[in-house]
Parts: C-alpha cells; structure tokens; sequence
C-alpha cells in the first residue's frame, strides 16, 4: 500500500476520516487510489483542498461513511447514481447489528474488504465505476451459533459460488481467529488473506475460464476437473501430501488444484501490496514495472527476510513463514502473466471508451 499524507504533511493512514494534525477531512477516491484532504459539507459532499489553489469538483461520500462501518471512500463523478462506494455496494448480507459485537465485526471485515478492493482496482481487477457486467463479486457476511446461538446456521463455512463470498463474521474477532489457526495447524491466518484467497475462486471462472487459458492452467496447477468433494475429504482425513513444501505454497494449497490456484493467488495480492507498503517507506529502492517477475520477485524475497529479521528482533514470530520452491515461483509466475495481461486488455479497452467518448463529444459539438 502506498503511503499518504495529508495535505497539512501529517502522515495519514488507509482509512482515517480525518486528520489528526489539521483537522481537515480525509477521503480516498477509488477512481484514481488517492487520498484527498477536504472537507465534508452538508450537502454530504467532499471538497478536496488543492495545493495550488485550483479548484476541484467535488465527490458524492459513500453513505457509509456515518454508518458503524465508517467508509471514507467516495463515489466516482461517473456513478453519482450510487449512494454507496465500489466495495461498500458489493456487501449483500451483514450480521444483525442489535447484538453488541456485530457493529465492530462489520466494521473491521469492511475495512480488510477495502484493502482487497485497493489491490484489484490497482491491478484493473475490477472496475472503479463498477460499469454493467463487471463487479459482480458479492459478499455475505453471515453468523453461526458459534458466534450467536440465536441463528439456524450451525456453521458457516467460508467460501465462493459464482461471485458470491461468504465469511464468517467471527473471523473478525482475533480470538476466534487465533482458535482457527491453531486448530488448523496454519502459521499464517488474517481476514484479509480470507478475502484474497476466496476472490481468487471468482477471478478463476472470470479470467482463466472465460479468457480460455484452461489449458496453460493445468499445466501448472494440474487438472481442476479432479473430484473436488473428494479431494478435500481426503486432505481433511490424511492431511497434506508428503513434501508439499517443494510444489505447494501451503498444506491447503495441496487439497486440490482450485485451492492451488486461491491460495497462490492470495499470496501473490500478499506480495504485491506488502512490496508496494516496502517501497513507499523505501525499505526498498525496487520500482514496479510490469513484465519484470524475475526482479520482482528477487526483490520480495530480499524484502520478506527483512520483514522476519525485524520480527525476531521484537521478539515475534516470522510475519512470513513461507518458503517459495522453483514450482511455487513458476506459478506465481503465471499468475503474474495472467494479471498482466488482463490488465494489458482492461487499457486497451478503457482507452478505446475514452476515444468513443470524445468523438461523441466532438460529433455533439459540430
Ligand atoms: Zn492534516
Ligand atoms: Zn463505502
Ligand atoms: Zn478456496
């Protein structure tokens, strides 16, 4: 993630509302992955405040913003239509907020939901304006009477059916989270990696699928058509594969090669936003380019070591205990070739709208 600033200088972070120095409001504009400095009218409109003194039009706030859940996005010019932000729109289902820890639990799966979102629309995932047949990713965040026995589901499951992902909201309680980790034996266990991990299940329909790279994808993953329900009862019975550290990014990852492809995919949206947080407080002097995976790559792995070293220092775990075979690099690899082009595409087309645009404007204008 990039670093901000206000425009007073004070340092400010991914979802500050304002700031603590000047007191001026703070609101991240999608469209564009910037923070602006301003302030919020009645008229539930943002003013950006320039350096320079031009003025800016200003921005629809995302309803959100006064709501428990606190979003200081805002809403594109393009799609003032909407009273929600790109990522606040996507939630379908939230908790009931009557009980006392919901409220919070909503908040925090909101604001792993934002930094997902940040990624994808970096990375021409999804698209800003959340234009007709794009963004049909959905979210349910539902209870199980683990969390409040009150409901009829037993146990909600985290998982992805045709765009729809559904999260347990006790995932946004750190102690339930600690519980699973050490229940499921995983070293490495957030909301967020939750988030990257099932999106990676709708972006395999919507890019490997649907661009016809089956093929290539089996190559490296291996044959997605292999029974699923039964590989996984398999992994849950008998565990991982011998040696799966040589071919696999975790355990899970060995389950079956749809859990390959979202658990190598989550790690790469690790990678890509961690090494993007290094260089913007040059702990690296990497600069991101696109078809450059072997320097990238050198540079995350010079960038993680750091990260651990530091930890130890404080007397903390590794924050990465990964190790990255030549097999896992060579799908990350392919990852990173399908991310790239997809984005190629996305530019390609933009451009071609913004050209239609303006020789509509100029026909109107004759
Ligand atoms: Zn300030
Ligand atoms: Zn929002
Ligand atoms: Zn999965």
């Amino acid at each position: 993630m990039k670093r901000m600033f206000c425009k007073c200088g004070q340092e400010i972070f991914f979802d500050n509302l304002y700031c603590a120095a000047c007191g001026r409001d703070l609101a991240y504009d999608p469209t564009i992955g910037t923070m602006w400095s301003g302030e919020v009218r009645s008229d539930s409109r943002f003013y950006p405040h320039t350096t320079n003194g031009t003025k800016l039009p200003s921005f629809k706030i995302c309803n959100h913003r006064y709501s428990v859940v606190n979003c200081n996005w805002l809403i594109s010019p393009e799609d003032e239509g909407s009273c929600q932000c790109v990522s606040c729109r996507t939630t379908r289902t939230i908790p009931d907020l009557s009980l006392p820890k919901n409220p919070k639990r909503w908040r925090i799966l909101e604001r792993a939901k934002r930094q997902l979102m940040y990624t994808l629309l970096d990375l021409k995932l999804v698209d800003p304006q959340g234009a007709p047949g794009h963004n049909v990713l959905r979210f349910d965040f539902l209870e199980d009477q683990r969390s409040n026995p009150n409901v009829a589901l037993e146990h909600v499951l985290t998982g992805h059916s045709n765009g729809l992902i559904t999260l347990n909201v006790a995932e946004a309680d750190e102690g339930f989270l600690h519980v699973m980790k050490e229940q499921m034996g995983e070293r490495y266990r957030t909301l967020l990696g939750h988030f990257r991990h099932e999106v990676a299940h709708y972006f395999w329909h919507e890019i490997i699928e649907q661009e016809g790279l089956l093929e290539a994808f089996r190559e490296v993953f291996g044959d997605e058509r292999a029974d699923y329900d039964e590989s996984l009862k398999a992994y849950y019975e008998k565990g991982s594969v011998s040696h799966w550290k040589s071919r696999y990014i975790t355990p899970y990852a060995s389950s079956h090669p749809h859990e390959d492809w979202a658990e190598t995919w989550a790690h790469y949206l690790h990678m890509v936003d961690t090494l993007e947080t290094a260089v913007s407080y040059s702990l690296s002097v990497y600069e991101p380019r696109r078809n450059d995976f072997d320097d990238w790559f050198s540079e995350w792995k010079r960038v993680s070591q750091v990260m651990n070293a530091l930890n130890r220092s404080m007397g903390l775990a590794d924050p990465y205990p990964f190790i990255l075979s030549p097999v896992v690099q060579g799908k990350l690899r392919f990852i990173d070739e399908v991310v790239d082009a997809h984005f190629y595409r996305q530019s390609l087309e933009e451009n071609a709208r913004e050209n239609q645009t303006s020789r509509q404007h100029s026909l109107d204008g004759i």
